[in-house]
């Protein structure tokens, strides 16, 4: 089994040393007893092959004591960089991509930035692949706008990789622990790409939500899908729906599809994604999801089916009070943090949903983070 040399530094990944199949078992056991007072949880599906399935890759720039820069993680906890090479579960390409511009930084002078005197320019960069597409977005997150001899550098990158389709200059001045900023500069090609899941094409921007792990992400919304149980006339309710993916493959089933996100640049994706695809029947809203629900709740929208995938801190008593109220026949609620979705299925349940089933998608193999689906319906 591969080993990784900074994985005690690095602190990504928990499981490293502990064999794959061993890593499902500790995940579905952990997912069984969380959610054993709810329903019963079906065995995980597994990754066929848990190498290099991170097709986003973030690697933050920094200089060693003899000036030369480094590019790697912080040191768990702290803002100390670690130099990563390469990594088991990143994209080897996106890896590569990182390594050479580490390289090209000294002909063109361009210094890496240094958190504590706040001299230097390239701070991060992001690189995104999209597996089926194969397109590559570069994102450079310096500290100013101001980045001398830019497109000599970008030809330069793109004469070594000529497999990247865009790069964007992210510029983030803040002294925050945020990786990209507000102000972006499309330096090359279109600003993202697109990646296709489920026979759709989806656009996906530097700051929007996308799953990391597409092969998983398909047999996921696969199963969310199923679970819906639509029959071309419900209206369904697709909360934080990112670039709205799951709203967008789940249309053709539904009569209509209502999405909500926060994040702007992913909702502004998502419109461009229902376009794209041809799909008449959705409308995307820019709005927190607890919030839109109270509004639809007053203008007694009723949704028959609703999809949840909340971050990691889950959903909040706003948005599943307004849910009970709207009464849908069934819930598809889909979480990567089983902490919070017992605690709001423990909530549900007060308010008369009840889980019917739990199906846990190893998504994150050598972390310790693990996705499950509950559909949950109305007593
Ligand atoms: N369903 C999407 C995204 C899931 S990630 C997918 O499968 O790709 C969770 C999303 O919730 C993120 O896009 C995040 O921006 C959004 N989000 C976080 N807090 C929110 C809130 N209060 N209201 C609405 N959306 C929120």
């Amino acid at each position: 089994m591969e080993r990784c040399p900074v994985y005690k530094k690095c602190g990504g990944c928990d499981f490293q040393g502990v064999p794959y199949e061993e890593q499902l078992k500790i995940k579905e056991t952990q997912v069984r007893q969380l959610l054993a007072p709810f329903c019963k949880v079906h065995p995980i599906a597994g990754m066929k092959n848990p190498y290099h399935y991170r097709n986003k890759v973030h690697a933050v720039f920094s200089h060693d004591k003899k000036g030369n820069a480094v590019s790697g993680v912080y040191q768990k906890g702290t803002h100390i960089v670690v130099p990563v090479e390469r990594c088991m579960i990143e994209d080897e390409k996106a890896d590569e991509i990182i390594g050479s511009i580490r390289g090209l930084l000294k002909s063109f002078k361009i210094r890496t930035y240094d958190e504590d005197t706040g001299y230097g320019l390239l701070r991060h960069v992001l690189v995104r692949r999209g597996f089926a597409s194969g397109e590559i977005l570069v994102v450079l997150v310096t500290a100013s706008p101001v980045f001398p001899s830019k497109n000599n550098f970008v030809k330069a990158l793109r004469k070594l990789h000529p497999e990247i389709t865009t790069i964007v200059q992210n510029v983030n001045g803040r002294g925050t622990s945020m990786v990209l900023g507000n102000q972006e500069k499309t330096l090359y090609g279109k600003g993202y790409i697109e990646d296709i899941l489920c026979g759709y094409t989806f656009r996906i921007s530097p700051k929007s939500f996308y799953q990391v792990n597409p092969a998983q992400t398909e047999i996921l919304y696969k199963k969310a899908i199923k679970l819906a149980g639509l029959t071309g006339k419900e209206l369904v309710l697709d909360a934080y729906c990112g670039i709205g993916t799951i709203g967008l493959i789940a249309s053709r089933g539904a009569g209509q599809v209502i999405g909500v996100e926060l994040n702007r640049d992913a909702v502004r994706d998502a419109v461009a994604n229902a376009k794209r695809n041809q799909v008449k029947n959705v409308r995307f809203y820019c709005a927190d999801a607890g919030k839109f629900m109270v509004d639809m709740a007053a203008d007694g929208v009723k949704a028959d089916v609703v999809f949840m995938d909340p971050p990691r801190s889950g959903s909040d008593v706003t948005f599943l009070d307004c849910l009970a109220k709207m009464a849908p026949k069934r819930v598809v609620y889909i979480s990567c943090e089983p902490e919070s979705l017992a605690r709001d299925l423990k909530y549900l349940k007060k308010k008369g949903y009840q889980a019917e089933g739990a199906w846990p998608v190893d998504m994150f193999g050598w972390t310790g983070c693990v996705e499950t689906v509950v559909m949950l319906s109305r007593k």
